[in-house]
């Protein structure tokens, strides 16, 4: 019985080591195929804050919606200031 438990044990420890290798295997091949860039997230569309001109994730990014059109911020504080200037520039 004991014998039993200790083969499925080593079986066990077998496979996670076969998986790792396996990921590790898959990682290293990622990293071959892809020149290095900063992207936090492969894929993931990057947005520019039109106020302070920061690109930032799309995940990451404060939505507001100005005069119909959907904008992109850092934060709440560029949105308020994009927001102010936009309703001044649409008035004049
Ligand atoms: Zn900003």
């Amino acid at each position: 019985m004991i014998i039993r438990l200790i083969l499925i044990v080593i079986a066990v420890l077998l496979g996670l080591v076969v998986v790792n290798w396996f990921w590790q295997f898959l990682k290293s091949a990622e990293r071959g195929n892809r020149p290095s860039n900063a992207a936090p997230r492969s894929g993931e569309p990057m947005v520019q804050d039109p106020q302070c001109r920061t690109y930032l994730p799309k995940s990451a990014a404060l939505t507001a919606e100005i005069a119909g059109r959907t904008h992109y911020f850092c934060g709440r504080s560029c949105a308020e200031k994009y927001r102010e200037q936009a309703a001044v520039s649409g008035r004049s």
